[in-house]
């Protein structure tokens, strides 16, 4: 075959392939809230959120913080306290305050509006590449193509290419593909088309090869081959650590929560029960009999597992009472209604959904 024809059989497969996409996401995409309107500010909150979860998980956690800052000047103005609280359960605080951060530089510096501009974009904090290439391409139709989890796995399925998108040069490939298939007319709704496929068909186990739009063109599933892409990674150790946490009522069945120092890396200036970690030796039964800073352990209420990056963590939770009062400043006696407004951290508010039939 000339090499003519060769390039002329690529741009048509290109073209195919493009095509295929976006005639299945038509009918095939989630009614999501964020893709109601192309507000760049909606979509930014919303691409922020879904770096971290998956889209149905984070569907209450945006409309509540879209109820509470419906805009890019409410947002500006937030109190901080409000807005970790708004944010509470998402997890990666620090995205919380940079955005906070960001919507003031909007404000000061870009009259309101996200701009349009990639490098003015890039320079928000918590604006990484991806956030602002989906931001343009989705809210401004600016042809910039996205790579995440997603579109690299179906990227790296439909060439067949063990391109890892932890690596620069992985990732500069991948980007290279996403680049050429991108369409230059719909540039937003190609880039979520290719992210719900990959959310929803071309699963990381069990892909939906005989659903895919893009199965006729796929090199991995003509090859049988889907689960050799993308490269897979050797698991990183994780660390086992074990936390013991109190519930204590007073009087009025207000609940007693301490607020982590301010400082702390993890969910610094939070509000949590009170807790301590328990040291290798020690066992939970032997934990039973303990008392620490006053405050004695009666009944064994339950257990939980908790996930915080490679720490693997395990809570057990006991009522209690204090044996010591006053409080300390750095503690409160709050209302199950008050909690609700506070920013409290993901164990506590874990620990606490347990509910009133633990907690009577
Ligand atoms: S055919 Fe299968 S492996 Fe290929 S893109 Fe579609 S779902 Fe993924």
């Amino acid at each position: 075959m000339a090499p003519r024809a060769i390039s002329q059989h690529a741009e048509h497969q290109v073209n195919a392939i493009r095509q295929a996409l976006l005639r299945w996401y038509d009918p095939h995409r989630r009614g999501l809230p964020w893709r109601k309107a192309r507000d760049p500010y909606r979509i930014w909150i919303s691409e922020v959120m879904l770096q971290q979860t998956r889209a149905l998980t984070v569907i209450p956690y945006y409309e509540k913080f879209l109820n509470r800052f419906p805009d890019v000047q409410t947002l500006a103005a937030a109190d901080e306290s409000n807005l970790l609280a708004c944010w509470s359960g998402l997890g990666y605080y620090s995205r919380a305050r940079n955005l906070r951060k960001a919507a003031r530089m909007i404000v000061r510096d870009h009259g309101g509006c996200f701009p349009r501009d990639l490098q003015a974009a890039l320079e928000l904090p918590g604006v990484g590449d991806y956030t602002a290439r989906a931001v343009l391409s989705i809210a401004y139709a600016i042809p910039f193509p996205v790579l995440d989890g997603n579109v690299a796995r179906v990227l790296s399925r439909l060439y067949a290419r063990r391109a890892d998108l932890r690596s620069t040069s992985g990732k500069r490939k991948l980007l290279n593909m996403a680049e050429s298939l991108l369409s230059r007319r719909r540039p937003g709704d190609f880039n979520q088309a290719l992210m719900e496929l990959g959310a929803t068909v071309c699963a990381p186990r069990q892909p939906q090869c005989s659903v895919c739009p893009l199965r006729k063109y796929c090199k991995a599933y003509s090859r049988d081959q889907m689960d050799r892409y993308p490269p897979t990674h050797s698991k990183v150790s994780t660390k086992l650590r074990s936390f013991l946490a109190v519930h204590i009522r007073d009087g009025q069945g207000k609940c007693l929560l301490a607020r982590r120092p301010p400082e702390e890396n993890w969910m610094g200036g939070f509000w949590e029960l009170p807790m301590w970690e328990l040291d290798n030796k020690e066992t939970n039964t032997r934990a039973r009999h303990n008392r620490k800073d006053g405050i004695i352990l009666r009944e064994f209420l339950g257990r939980l597992r908790h996930r915080i990056t490679t720490n693997q963590i395990e809570v057990a939770f006991y009522q209690g009472y204090l044996a010591r009062p006053p409080i300390s400043p750095q503690e409160k006696w709050v209302s199950l209604d008050q909690i609700e407004r506070m920013p409290i951290t993901t164990i506590t508010r874990k620990v606490l959904s347990y509910g009133p039939k633990l907690f009577r």
